[in-house]
């Protein structure tokens, strides 16, 4: 079981909570003039670190907010 650290509010299982993505991935500056492989590269291709991974959080089944955390992808650990 994992226990996920909402801000607002505190520790929870993991159940209540939806995978966002790695966090901190920007919007392109000027969209139209990506290439097509510009622009599958930043619509699929993220980090696969194993180690720690910034990552967005939504608590859907409680306060519904999104947040970022960092989570080791290898021991599972999170560090606020
Ligand atoms: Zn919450």
């Amino acid at each position: 079981m994992l226990l996920i650290p909402c801000p607002w509010c505190g520790d929870r299982d993991e159940t209540e909570f939806h995978y966002g993505g790695q966090a901190g991935v920007s919007y392109p500056a000027r969209p139209a003039d990506l290439s097509d492989e510009d622009w599958g590269e930043y619509l699929f291709v993220r980090d696969n670190p194993k180690g720690p991974l910034a990552e967005r959080w939504s608590h859907s089944a409680g306060c519904r907010r999104w947040f970022s955390i960092t989570r080791n992808t290898a021991t599972n650990e999170i560090v606020r």
